[in-house]
């Protein structure tokens, strides 16, 4: 573009000396050399003028975007037995715990005097029509509150599918956890529902088919001790769903679990950079489990930030003093508030806006 623009510019200039020579022929010496004297430098002067607008411009249009997300846990019941969640149903630590209507509200409330736009709707594999109802009724909730919902659900029938997105919403997020099929059995061998790998990824598709247009996976790095297959399935995993037409973006969360190896901070730079260079086109999510130090250092490469959360229903309000004694999915390491996120963001002139394409416009040509 830039360059399209100098030429244009250029091919004007030299038509304007073009026609002063030409005036040259037929107006007289006097005042011929008053326009030369005063014509060309005006002319230079424009030219420059304009050229350094554009530029200013052009890093305006370059300037990096992000968007804030947290989540909102609507329950912590659970029927399956991932033993890396301490959801899962065997742990009898956990106080089960699912909020009813007017407690997804004052969640709610909360999330908005945070500033956070985006909210995750999450929690557990809870089948029934009642829990299928909260989650509709939370996501007109959401809608009518100027907020964006982000749907993470385990397994929702084509039908609730179809209602959710009749209803307003467009994300649909589930991560495969990892994408080494025999671990995948290993770890979910207990599991009623979650126990199925193609099982899994066939709900991504009918999340797809039933019209979400914006599709978040993931692995949850630490699981398998292969983080290169892990960076190669969640690639894959990518490009089918890009090649149907939707935008996605990759979530790369790490275990939080002491029985499993922990992840590096230099590991995850590597995984990040791998994952943006081998899609450029997608979004990249960053979770509040990293600690503030690693999330600062990487906050260039990503572009969905996790901000504000709590990890069981509840946290922010009616269940607030549970979730500071250890109730919770698992610990998050970035504590800072969004307004501390978005500070820290600018300082590296990165720009927060309400709801940044999961079709990762930074990467987009300048054209
Ligand atoms: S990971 Fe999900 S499905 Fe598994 S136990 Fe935790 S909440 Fe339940």
């Amino acid at each position: 573009m830039f360059q399209k623009v100098f030429i244009i510019s250029g091919l004007i200039l030299t038509l304007l000396l073009l026609v002063i020579s030409i005036s040259n022929l037929i107006i007289p010496a006097s005042v011929f050399d008053m326009i030369l004297e005063y014509g060309i430098f005006f002319i230079w002067a424009w030219y420059f003028v304009f050229i350094f607008f554009f530029l200013v411009i052009k890093r305006k249009k370059k300037t990096k975007q992000v968007s804030l997300y947290t989540c909102l846990y609507l329950t912590n019941v659970c029927s399956e037995d991932c033993p890396y969640c301490y959801f899962r149903r065997t742990n009898k630590d956990l106080k089960r715990r699912t909020l009813n209507f007017e407690q997804v509200k004052q969640e709610v409330a909360v999330i908005k005097e945070l500033g956070v736009n985006n909210v995750i709707v999450i929690g557990g594999t809870l089948v029934g029509v009642e829990y299928e109802s909260l989650v509709l009724r939370t996501v007109s909730w959401l809608i009518s509150e100027g907020m964006v919902p982000w749907l993470e659900l385990d397994n929702p029938s084509a039908k609730l599918l179809k209602r959710l997105k009749a209803a307003g919403a467009d994300h649909f997020i589930l991560f495969q956890e990892t994408y080494n099929q025999e671990l995948f059995a290993k770890l979910h061998e207990n599991n009623l529902v979650k126990n199925n790998f193609l099982q899994r990824l066939e709900v991504i598709d009918r999340a797809v088919q039933a019209g979400f247009i914006n599709i978040g996976i993931g692995a949850l790095f630490g699981l398998s001790p292969s983080v290169d297959q892990e960076i190669s399935g969640l690639v894959d995993h990518a490009q089918r769903l890009l090649a149907k037409g939707v935008n996605v973006c990759v979530f790369v969360p790490t275990v939080k679990h002491p029985a499993y190896d922990l992840i590096s901070a230099q590991q995850l730079d590597q995984i990040i950079t791998a994952v943006r260079v081998a899609l450029p086109q997608v979004s990249i999510g960053l979770s509040g489990r990293e600690p503030a130090e690693l999330r600062d250092r990487l906050f260039l490469l990503v572009d969905q930030i996790g901000t504000g959360g709590v990890t069981n229903p509840g946290g922010r309000t009616v269940y607030k003093d549970e979730y500071e004694a250890g109730n919770k999915q698992f610990v998050l390491a970035d504590l800072r508030e969004p307004t501390e996120i978005t500070e820290s963001l600018k300082k590296q002139g990165v720009k927060v806006v309400n709801n940044f394409s999961w079709r990762n416009e930074n990467e987009k040509e300048d054209t």
